[in-house]
């Protein structure tokens, strides 16, 4: 990542000059390069699109019946469409009664990832778009398949501390995957989002 935590979070304050001044004072860079740099090479689309795919990314989580972690995904172009979208659950017509979704070995092996069924419902070619998921970065799983589609940036929040127990082995593998299959991942401050 080539933008600092600090840097991220004066961009999506508003206070994209700032972030602008430390890049340039950190990589010795002209005002413009240090622009371009964040905007062509950090960020495909505009701060304040991301923002609202990661808003959109989060209503979507919450349509999970997933008793424990609700996820949701958005997929876009590099023109600010959205392409699909997604969140976990149950395959279609399986019933999802409340027993199933108590049960974690059942819901460990029925449950399909926001990231899985946002791909699958694009039924289109994924080249260089974008993957927007909340509230974490897509599992090692679905990381693996991220990297079979395409799909050249993912944008996720830092993973909350309740959430690190849990996902933080996945979430190092993941970024690992990202890393050495030449995906840019782009982690934001949960503060962002009012977290
Ligand atoms: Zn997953």
């Amino acid at each position: 990542m080539l933008l600092t935590k600090k840097e991220l979070k004066l961009i999506f304050s508003d206070n994209v000059s700032t972030a602008v001044q430390s890049v340039r004072d950190r990589h010795n860079l002209s005002f413009e390069d240090a622009m371009n740099m964040i905007h062509n090479e950090v960020f495909q689309i505009k701060p304040s699109w991301i923002k609202r795919f990661m808003e959109q990314a989060k209503l979507i989580a919450s349509w999970s019946k997933d008793p424990s972690t609700k996820c949701g995904a958005v997929i876009t172009d590099n023109k600010c469409r959205i392409v699909s979208e997604g969140f976990n659950g149950f395959p279609q017509r399986f019933p999802d009664k409340p027993y199933l979704l108590y049960n974690r070995e059942m819901k460990y092996n029925l449950t399909v990832h926001s990231e899985i069924n946002a791909i699958i419902f694009a039924n289109k070619p994924l080249n260089d778009c974008i993957i927007f998921s909340w509230p974490m970065i897509p599992c090692c799983r679905c990381a693996a398949v991220i990297c079979q589609t395409g799909i050249s940036c993912v944008i996720y929040p830092e993973l909350s501390a309740d959430l690190k127990e849990r996902w933080g082995k996945s979430e190092k593998l993941s970024k690992e995957i990202f890393d050495k299959c030449g995906i840019n991942h782009i982690e934001l401050p949960l503060s962002i989002f009012g977290e």
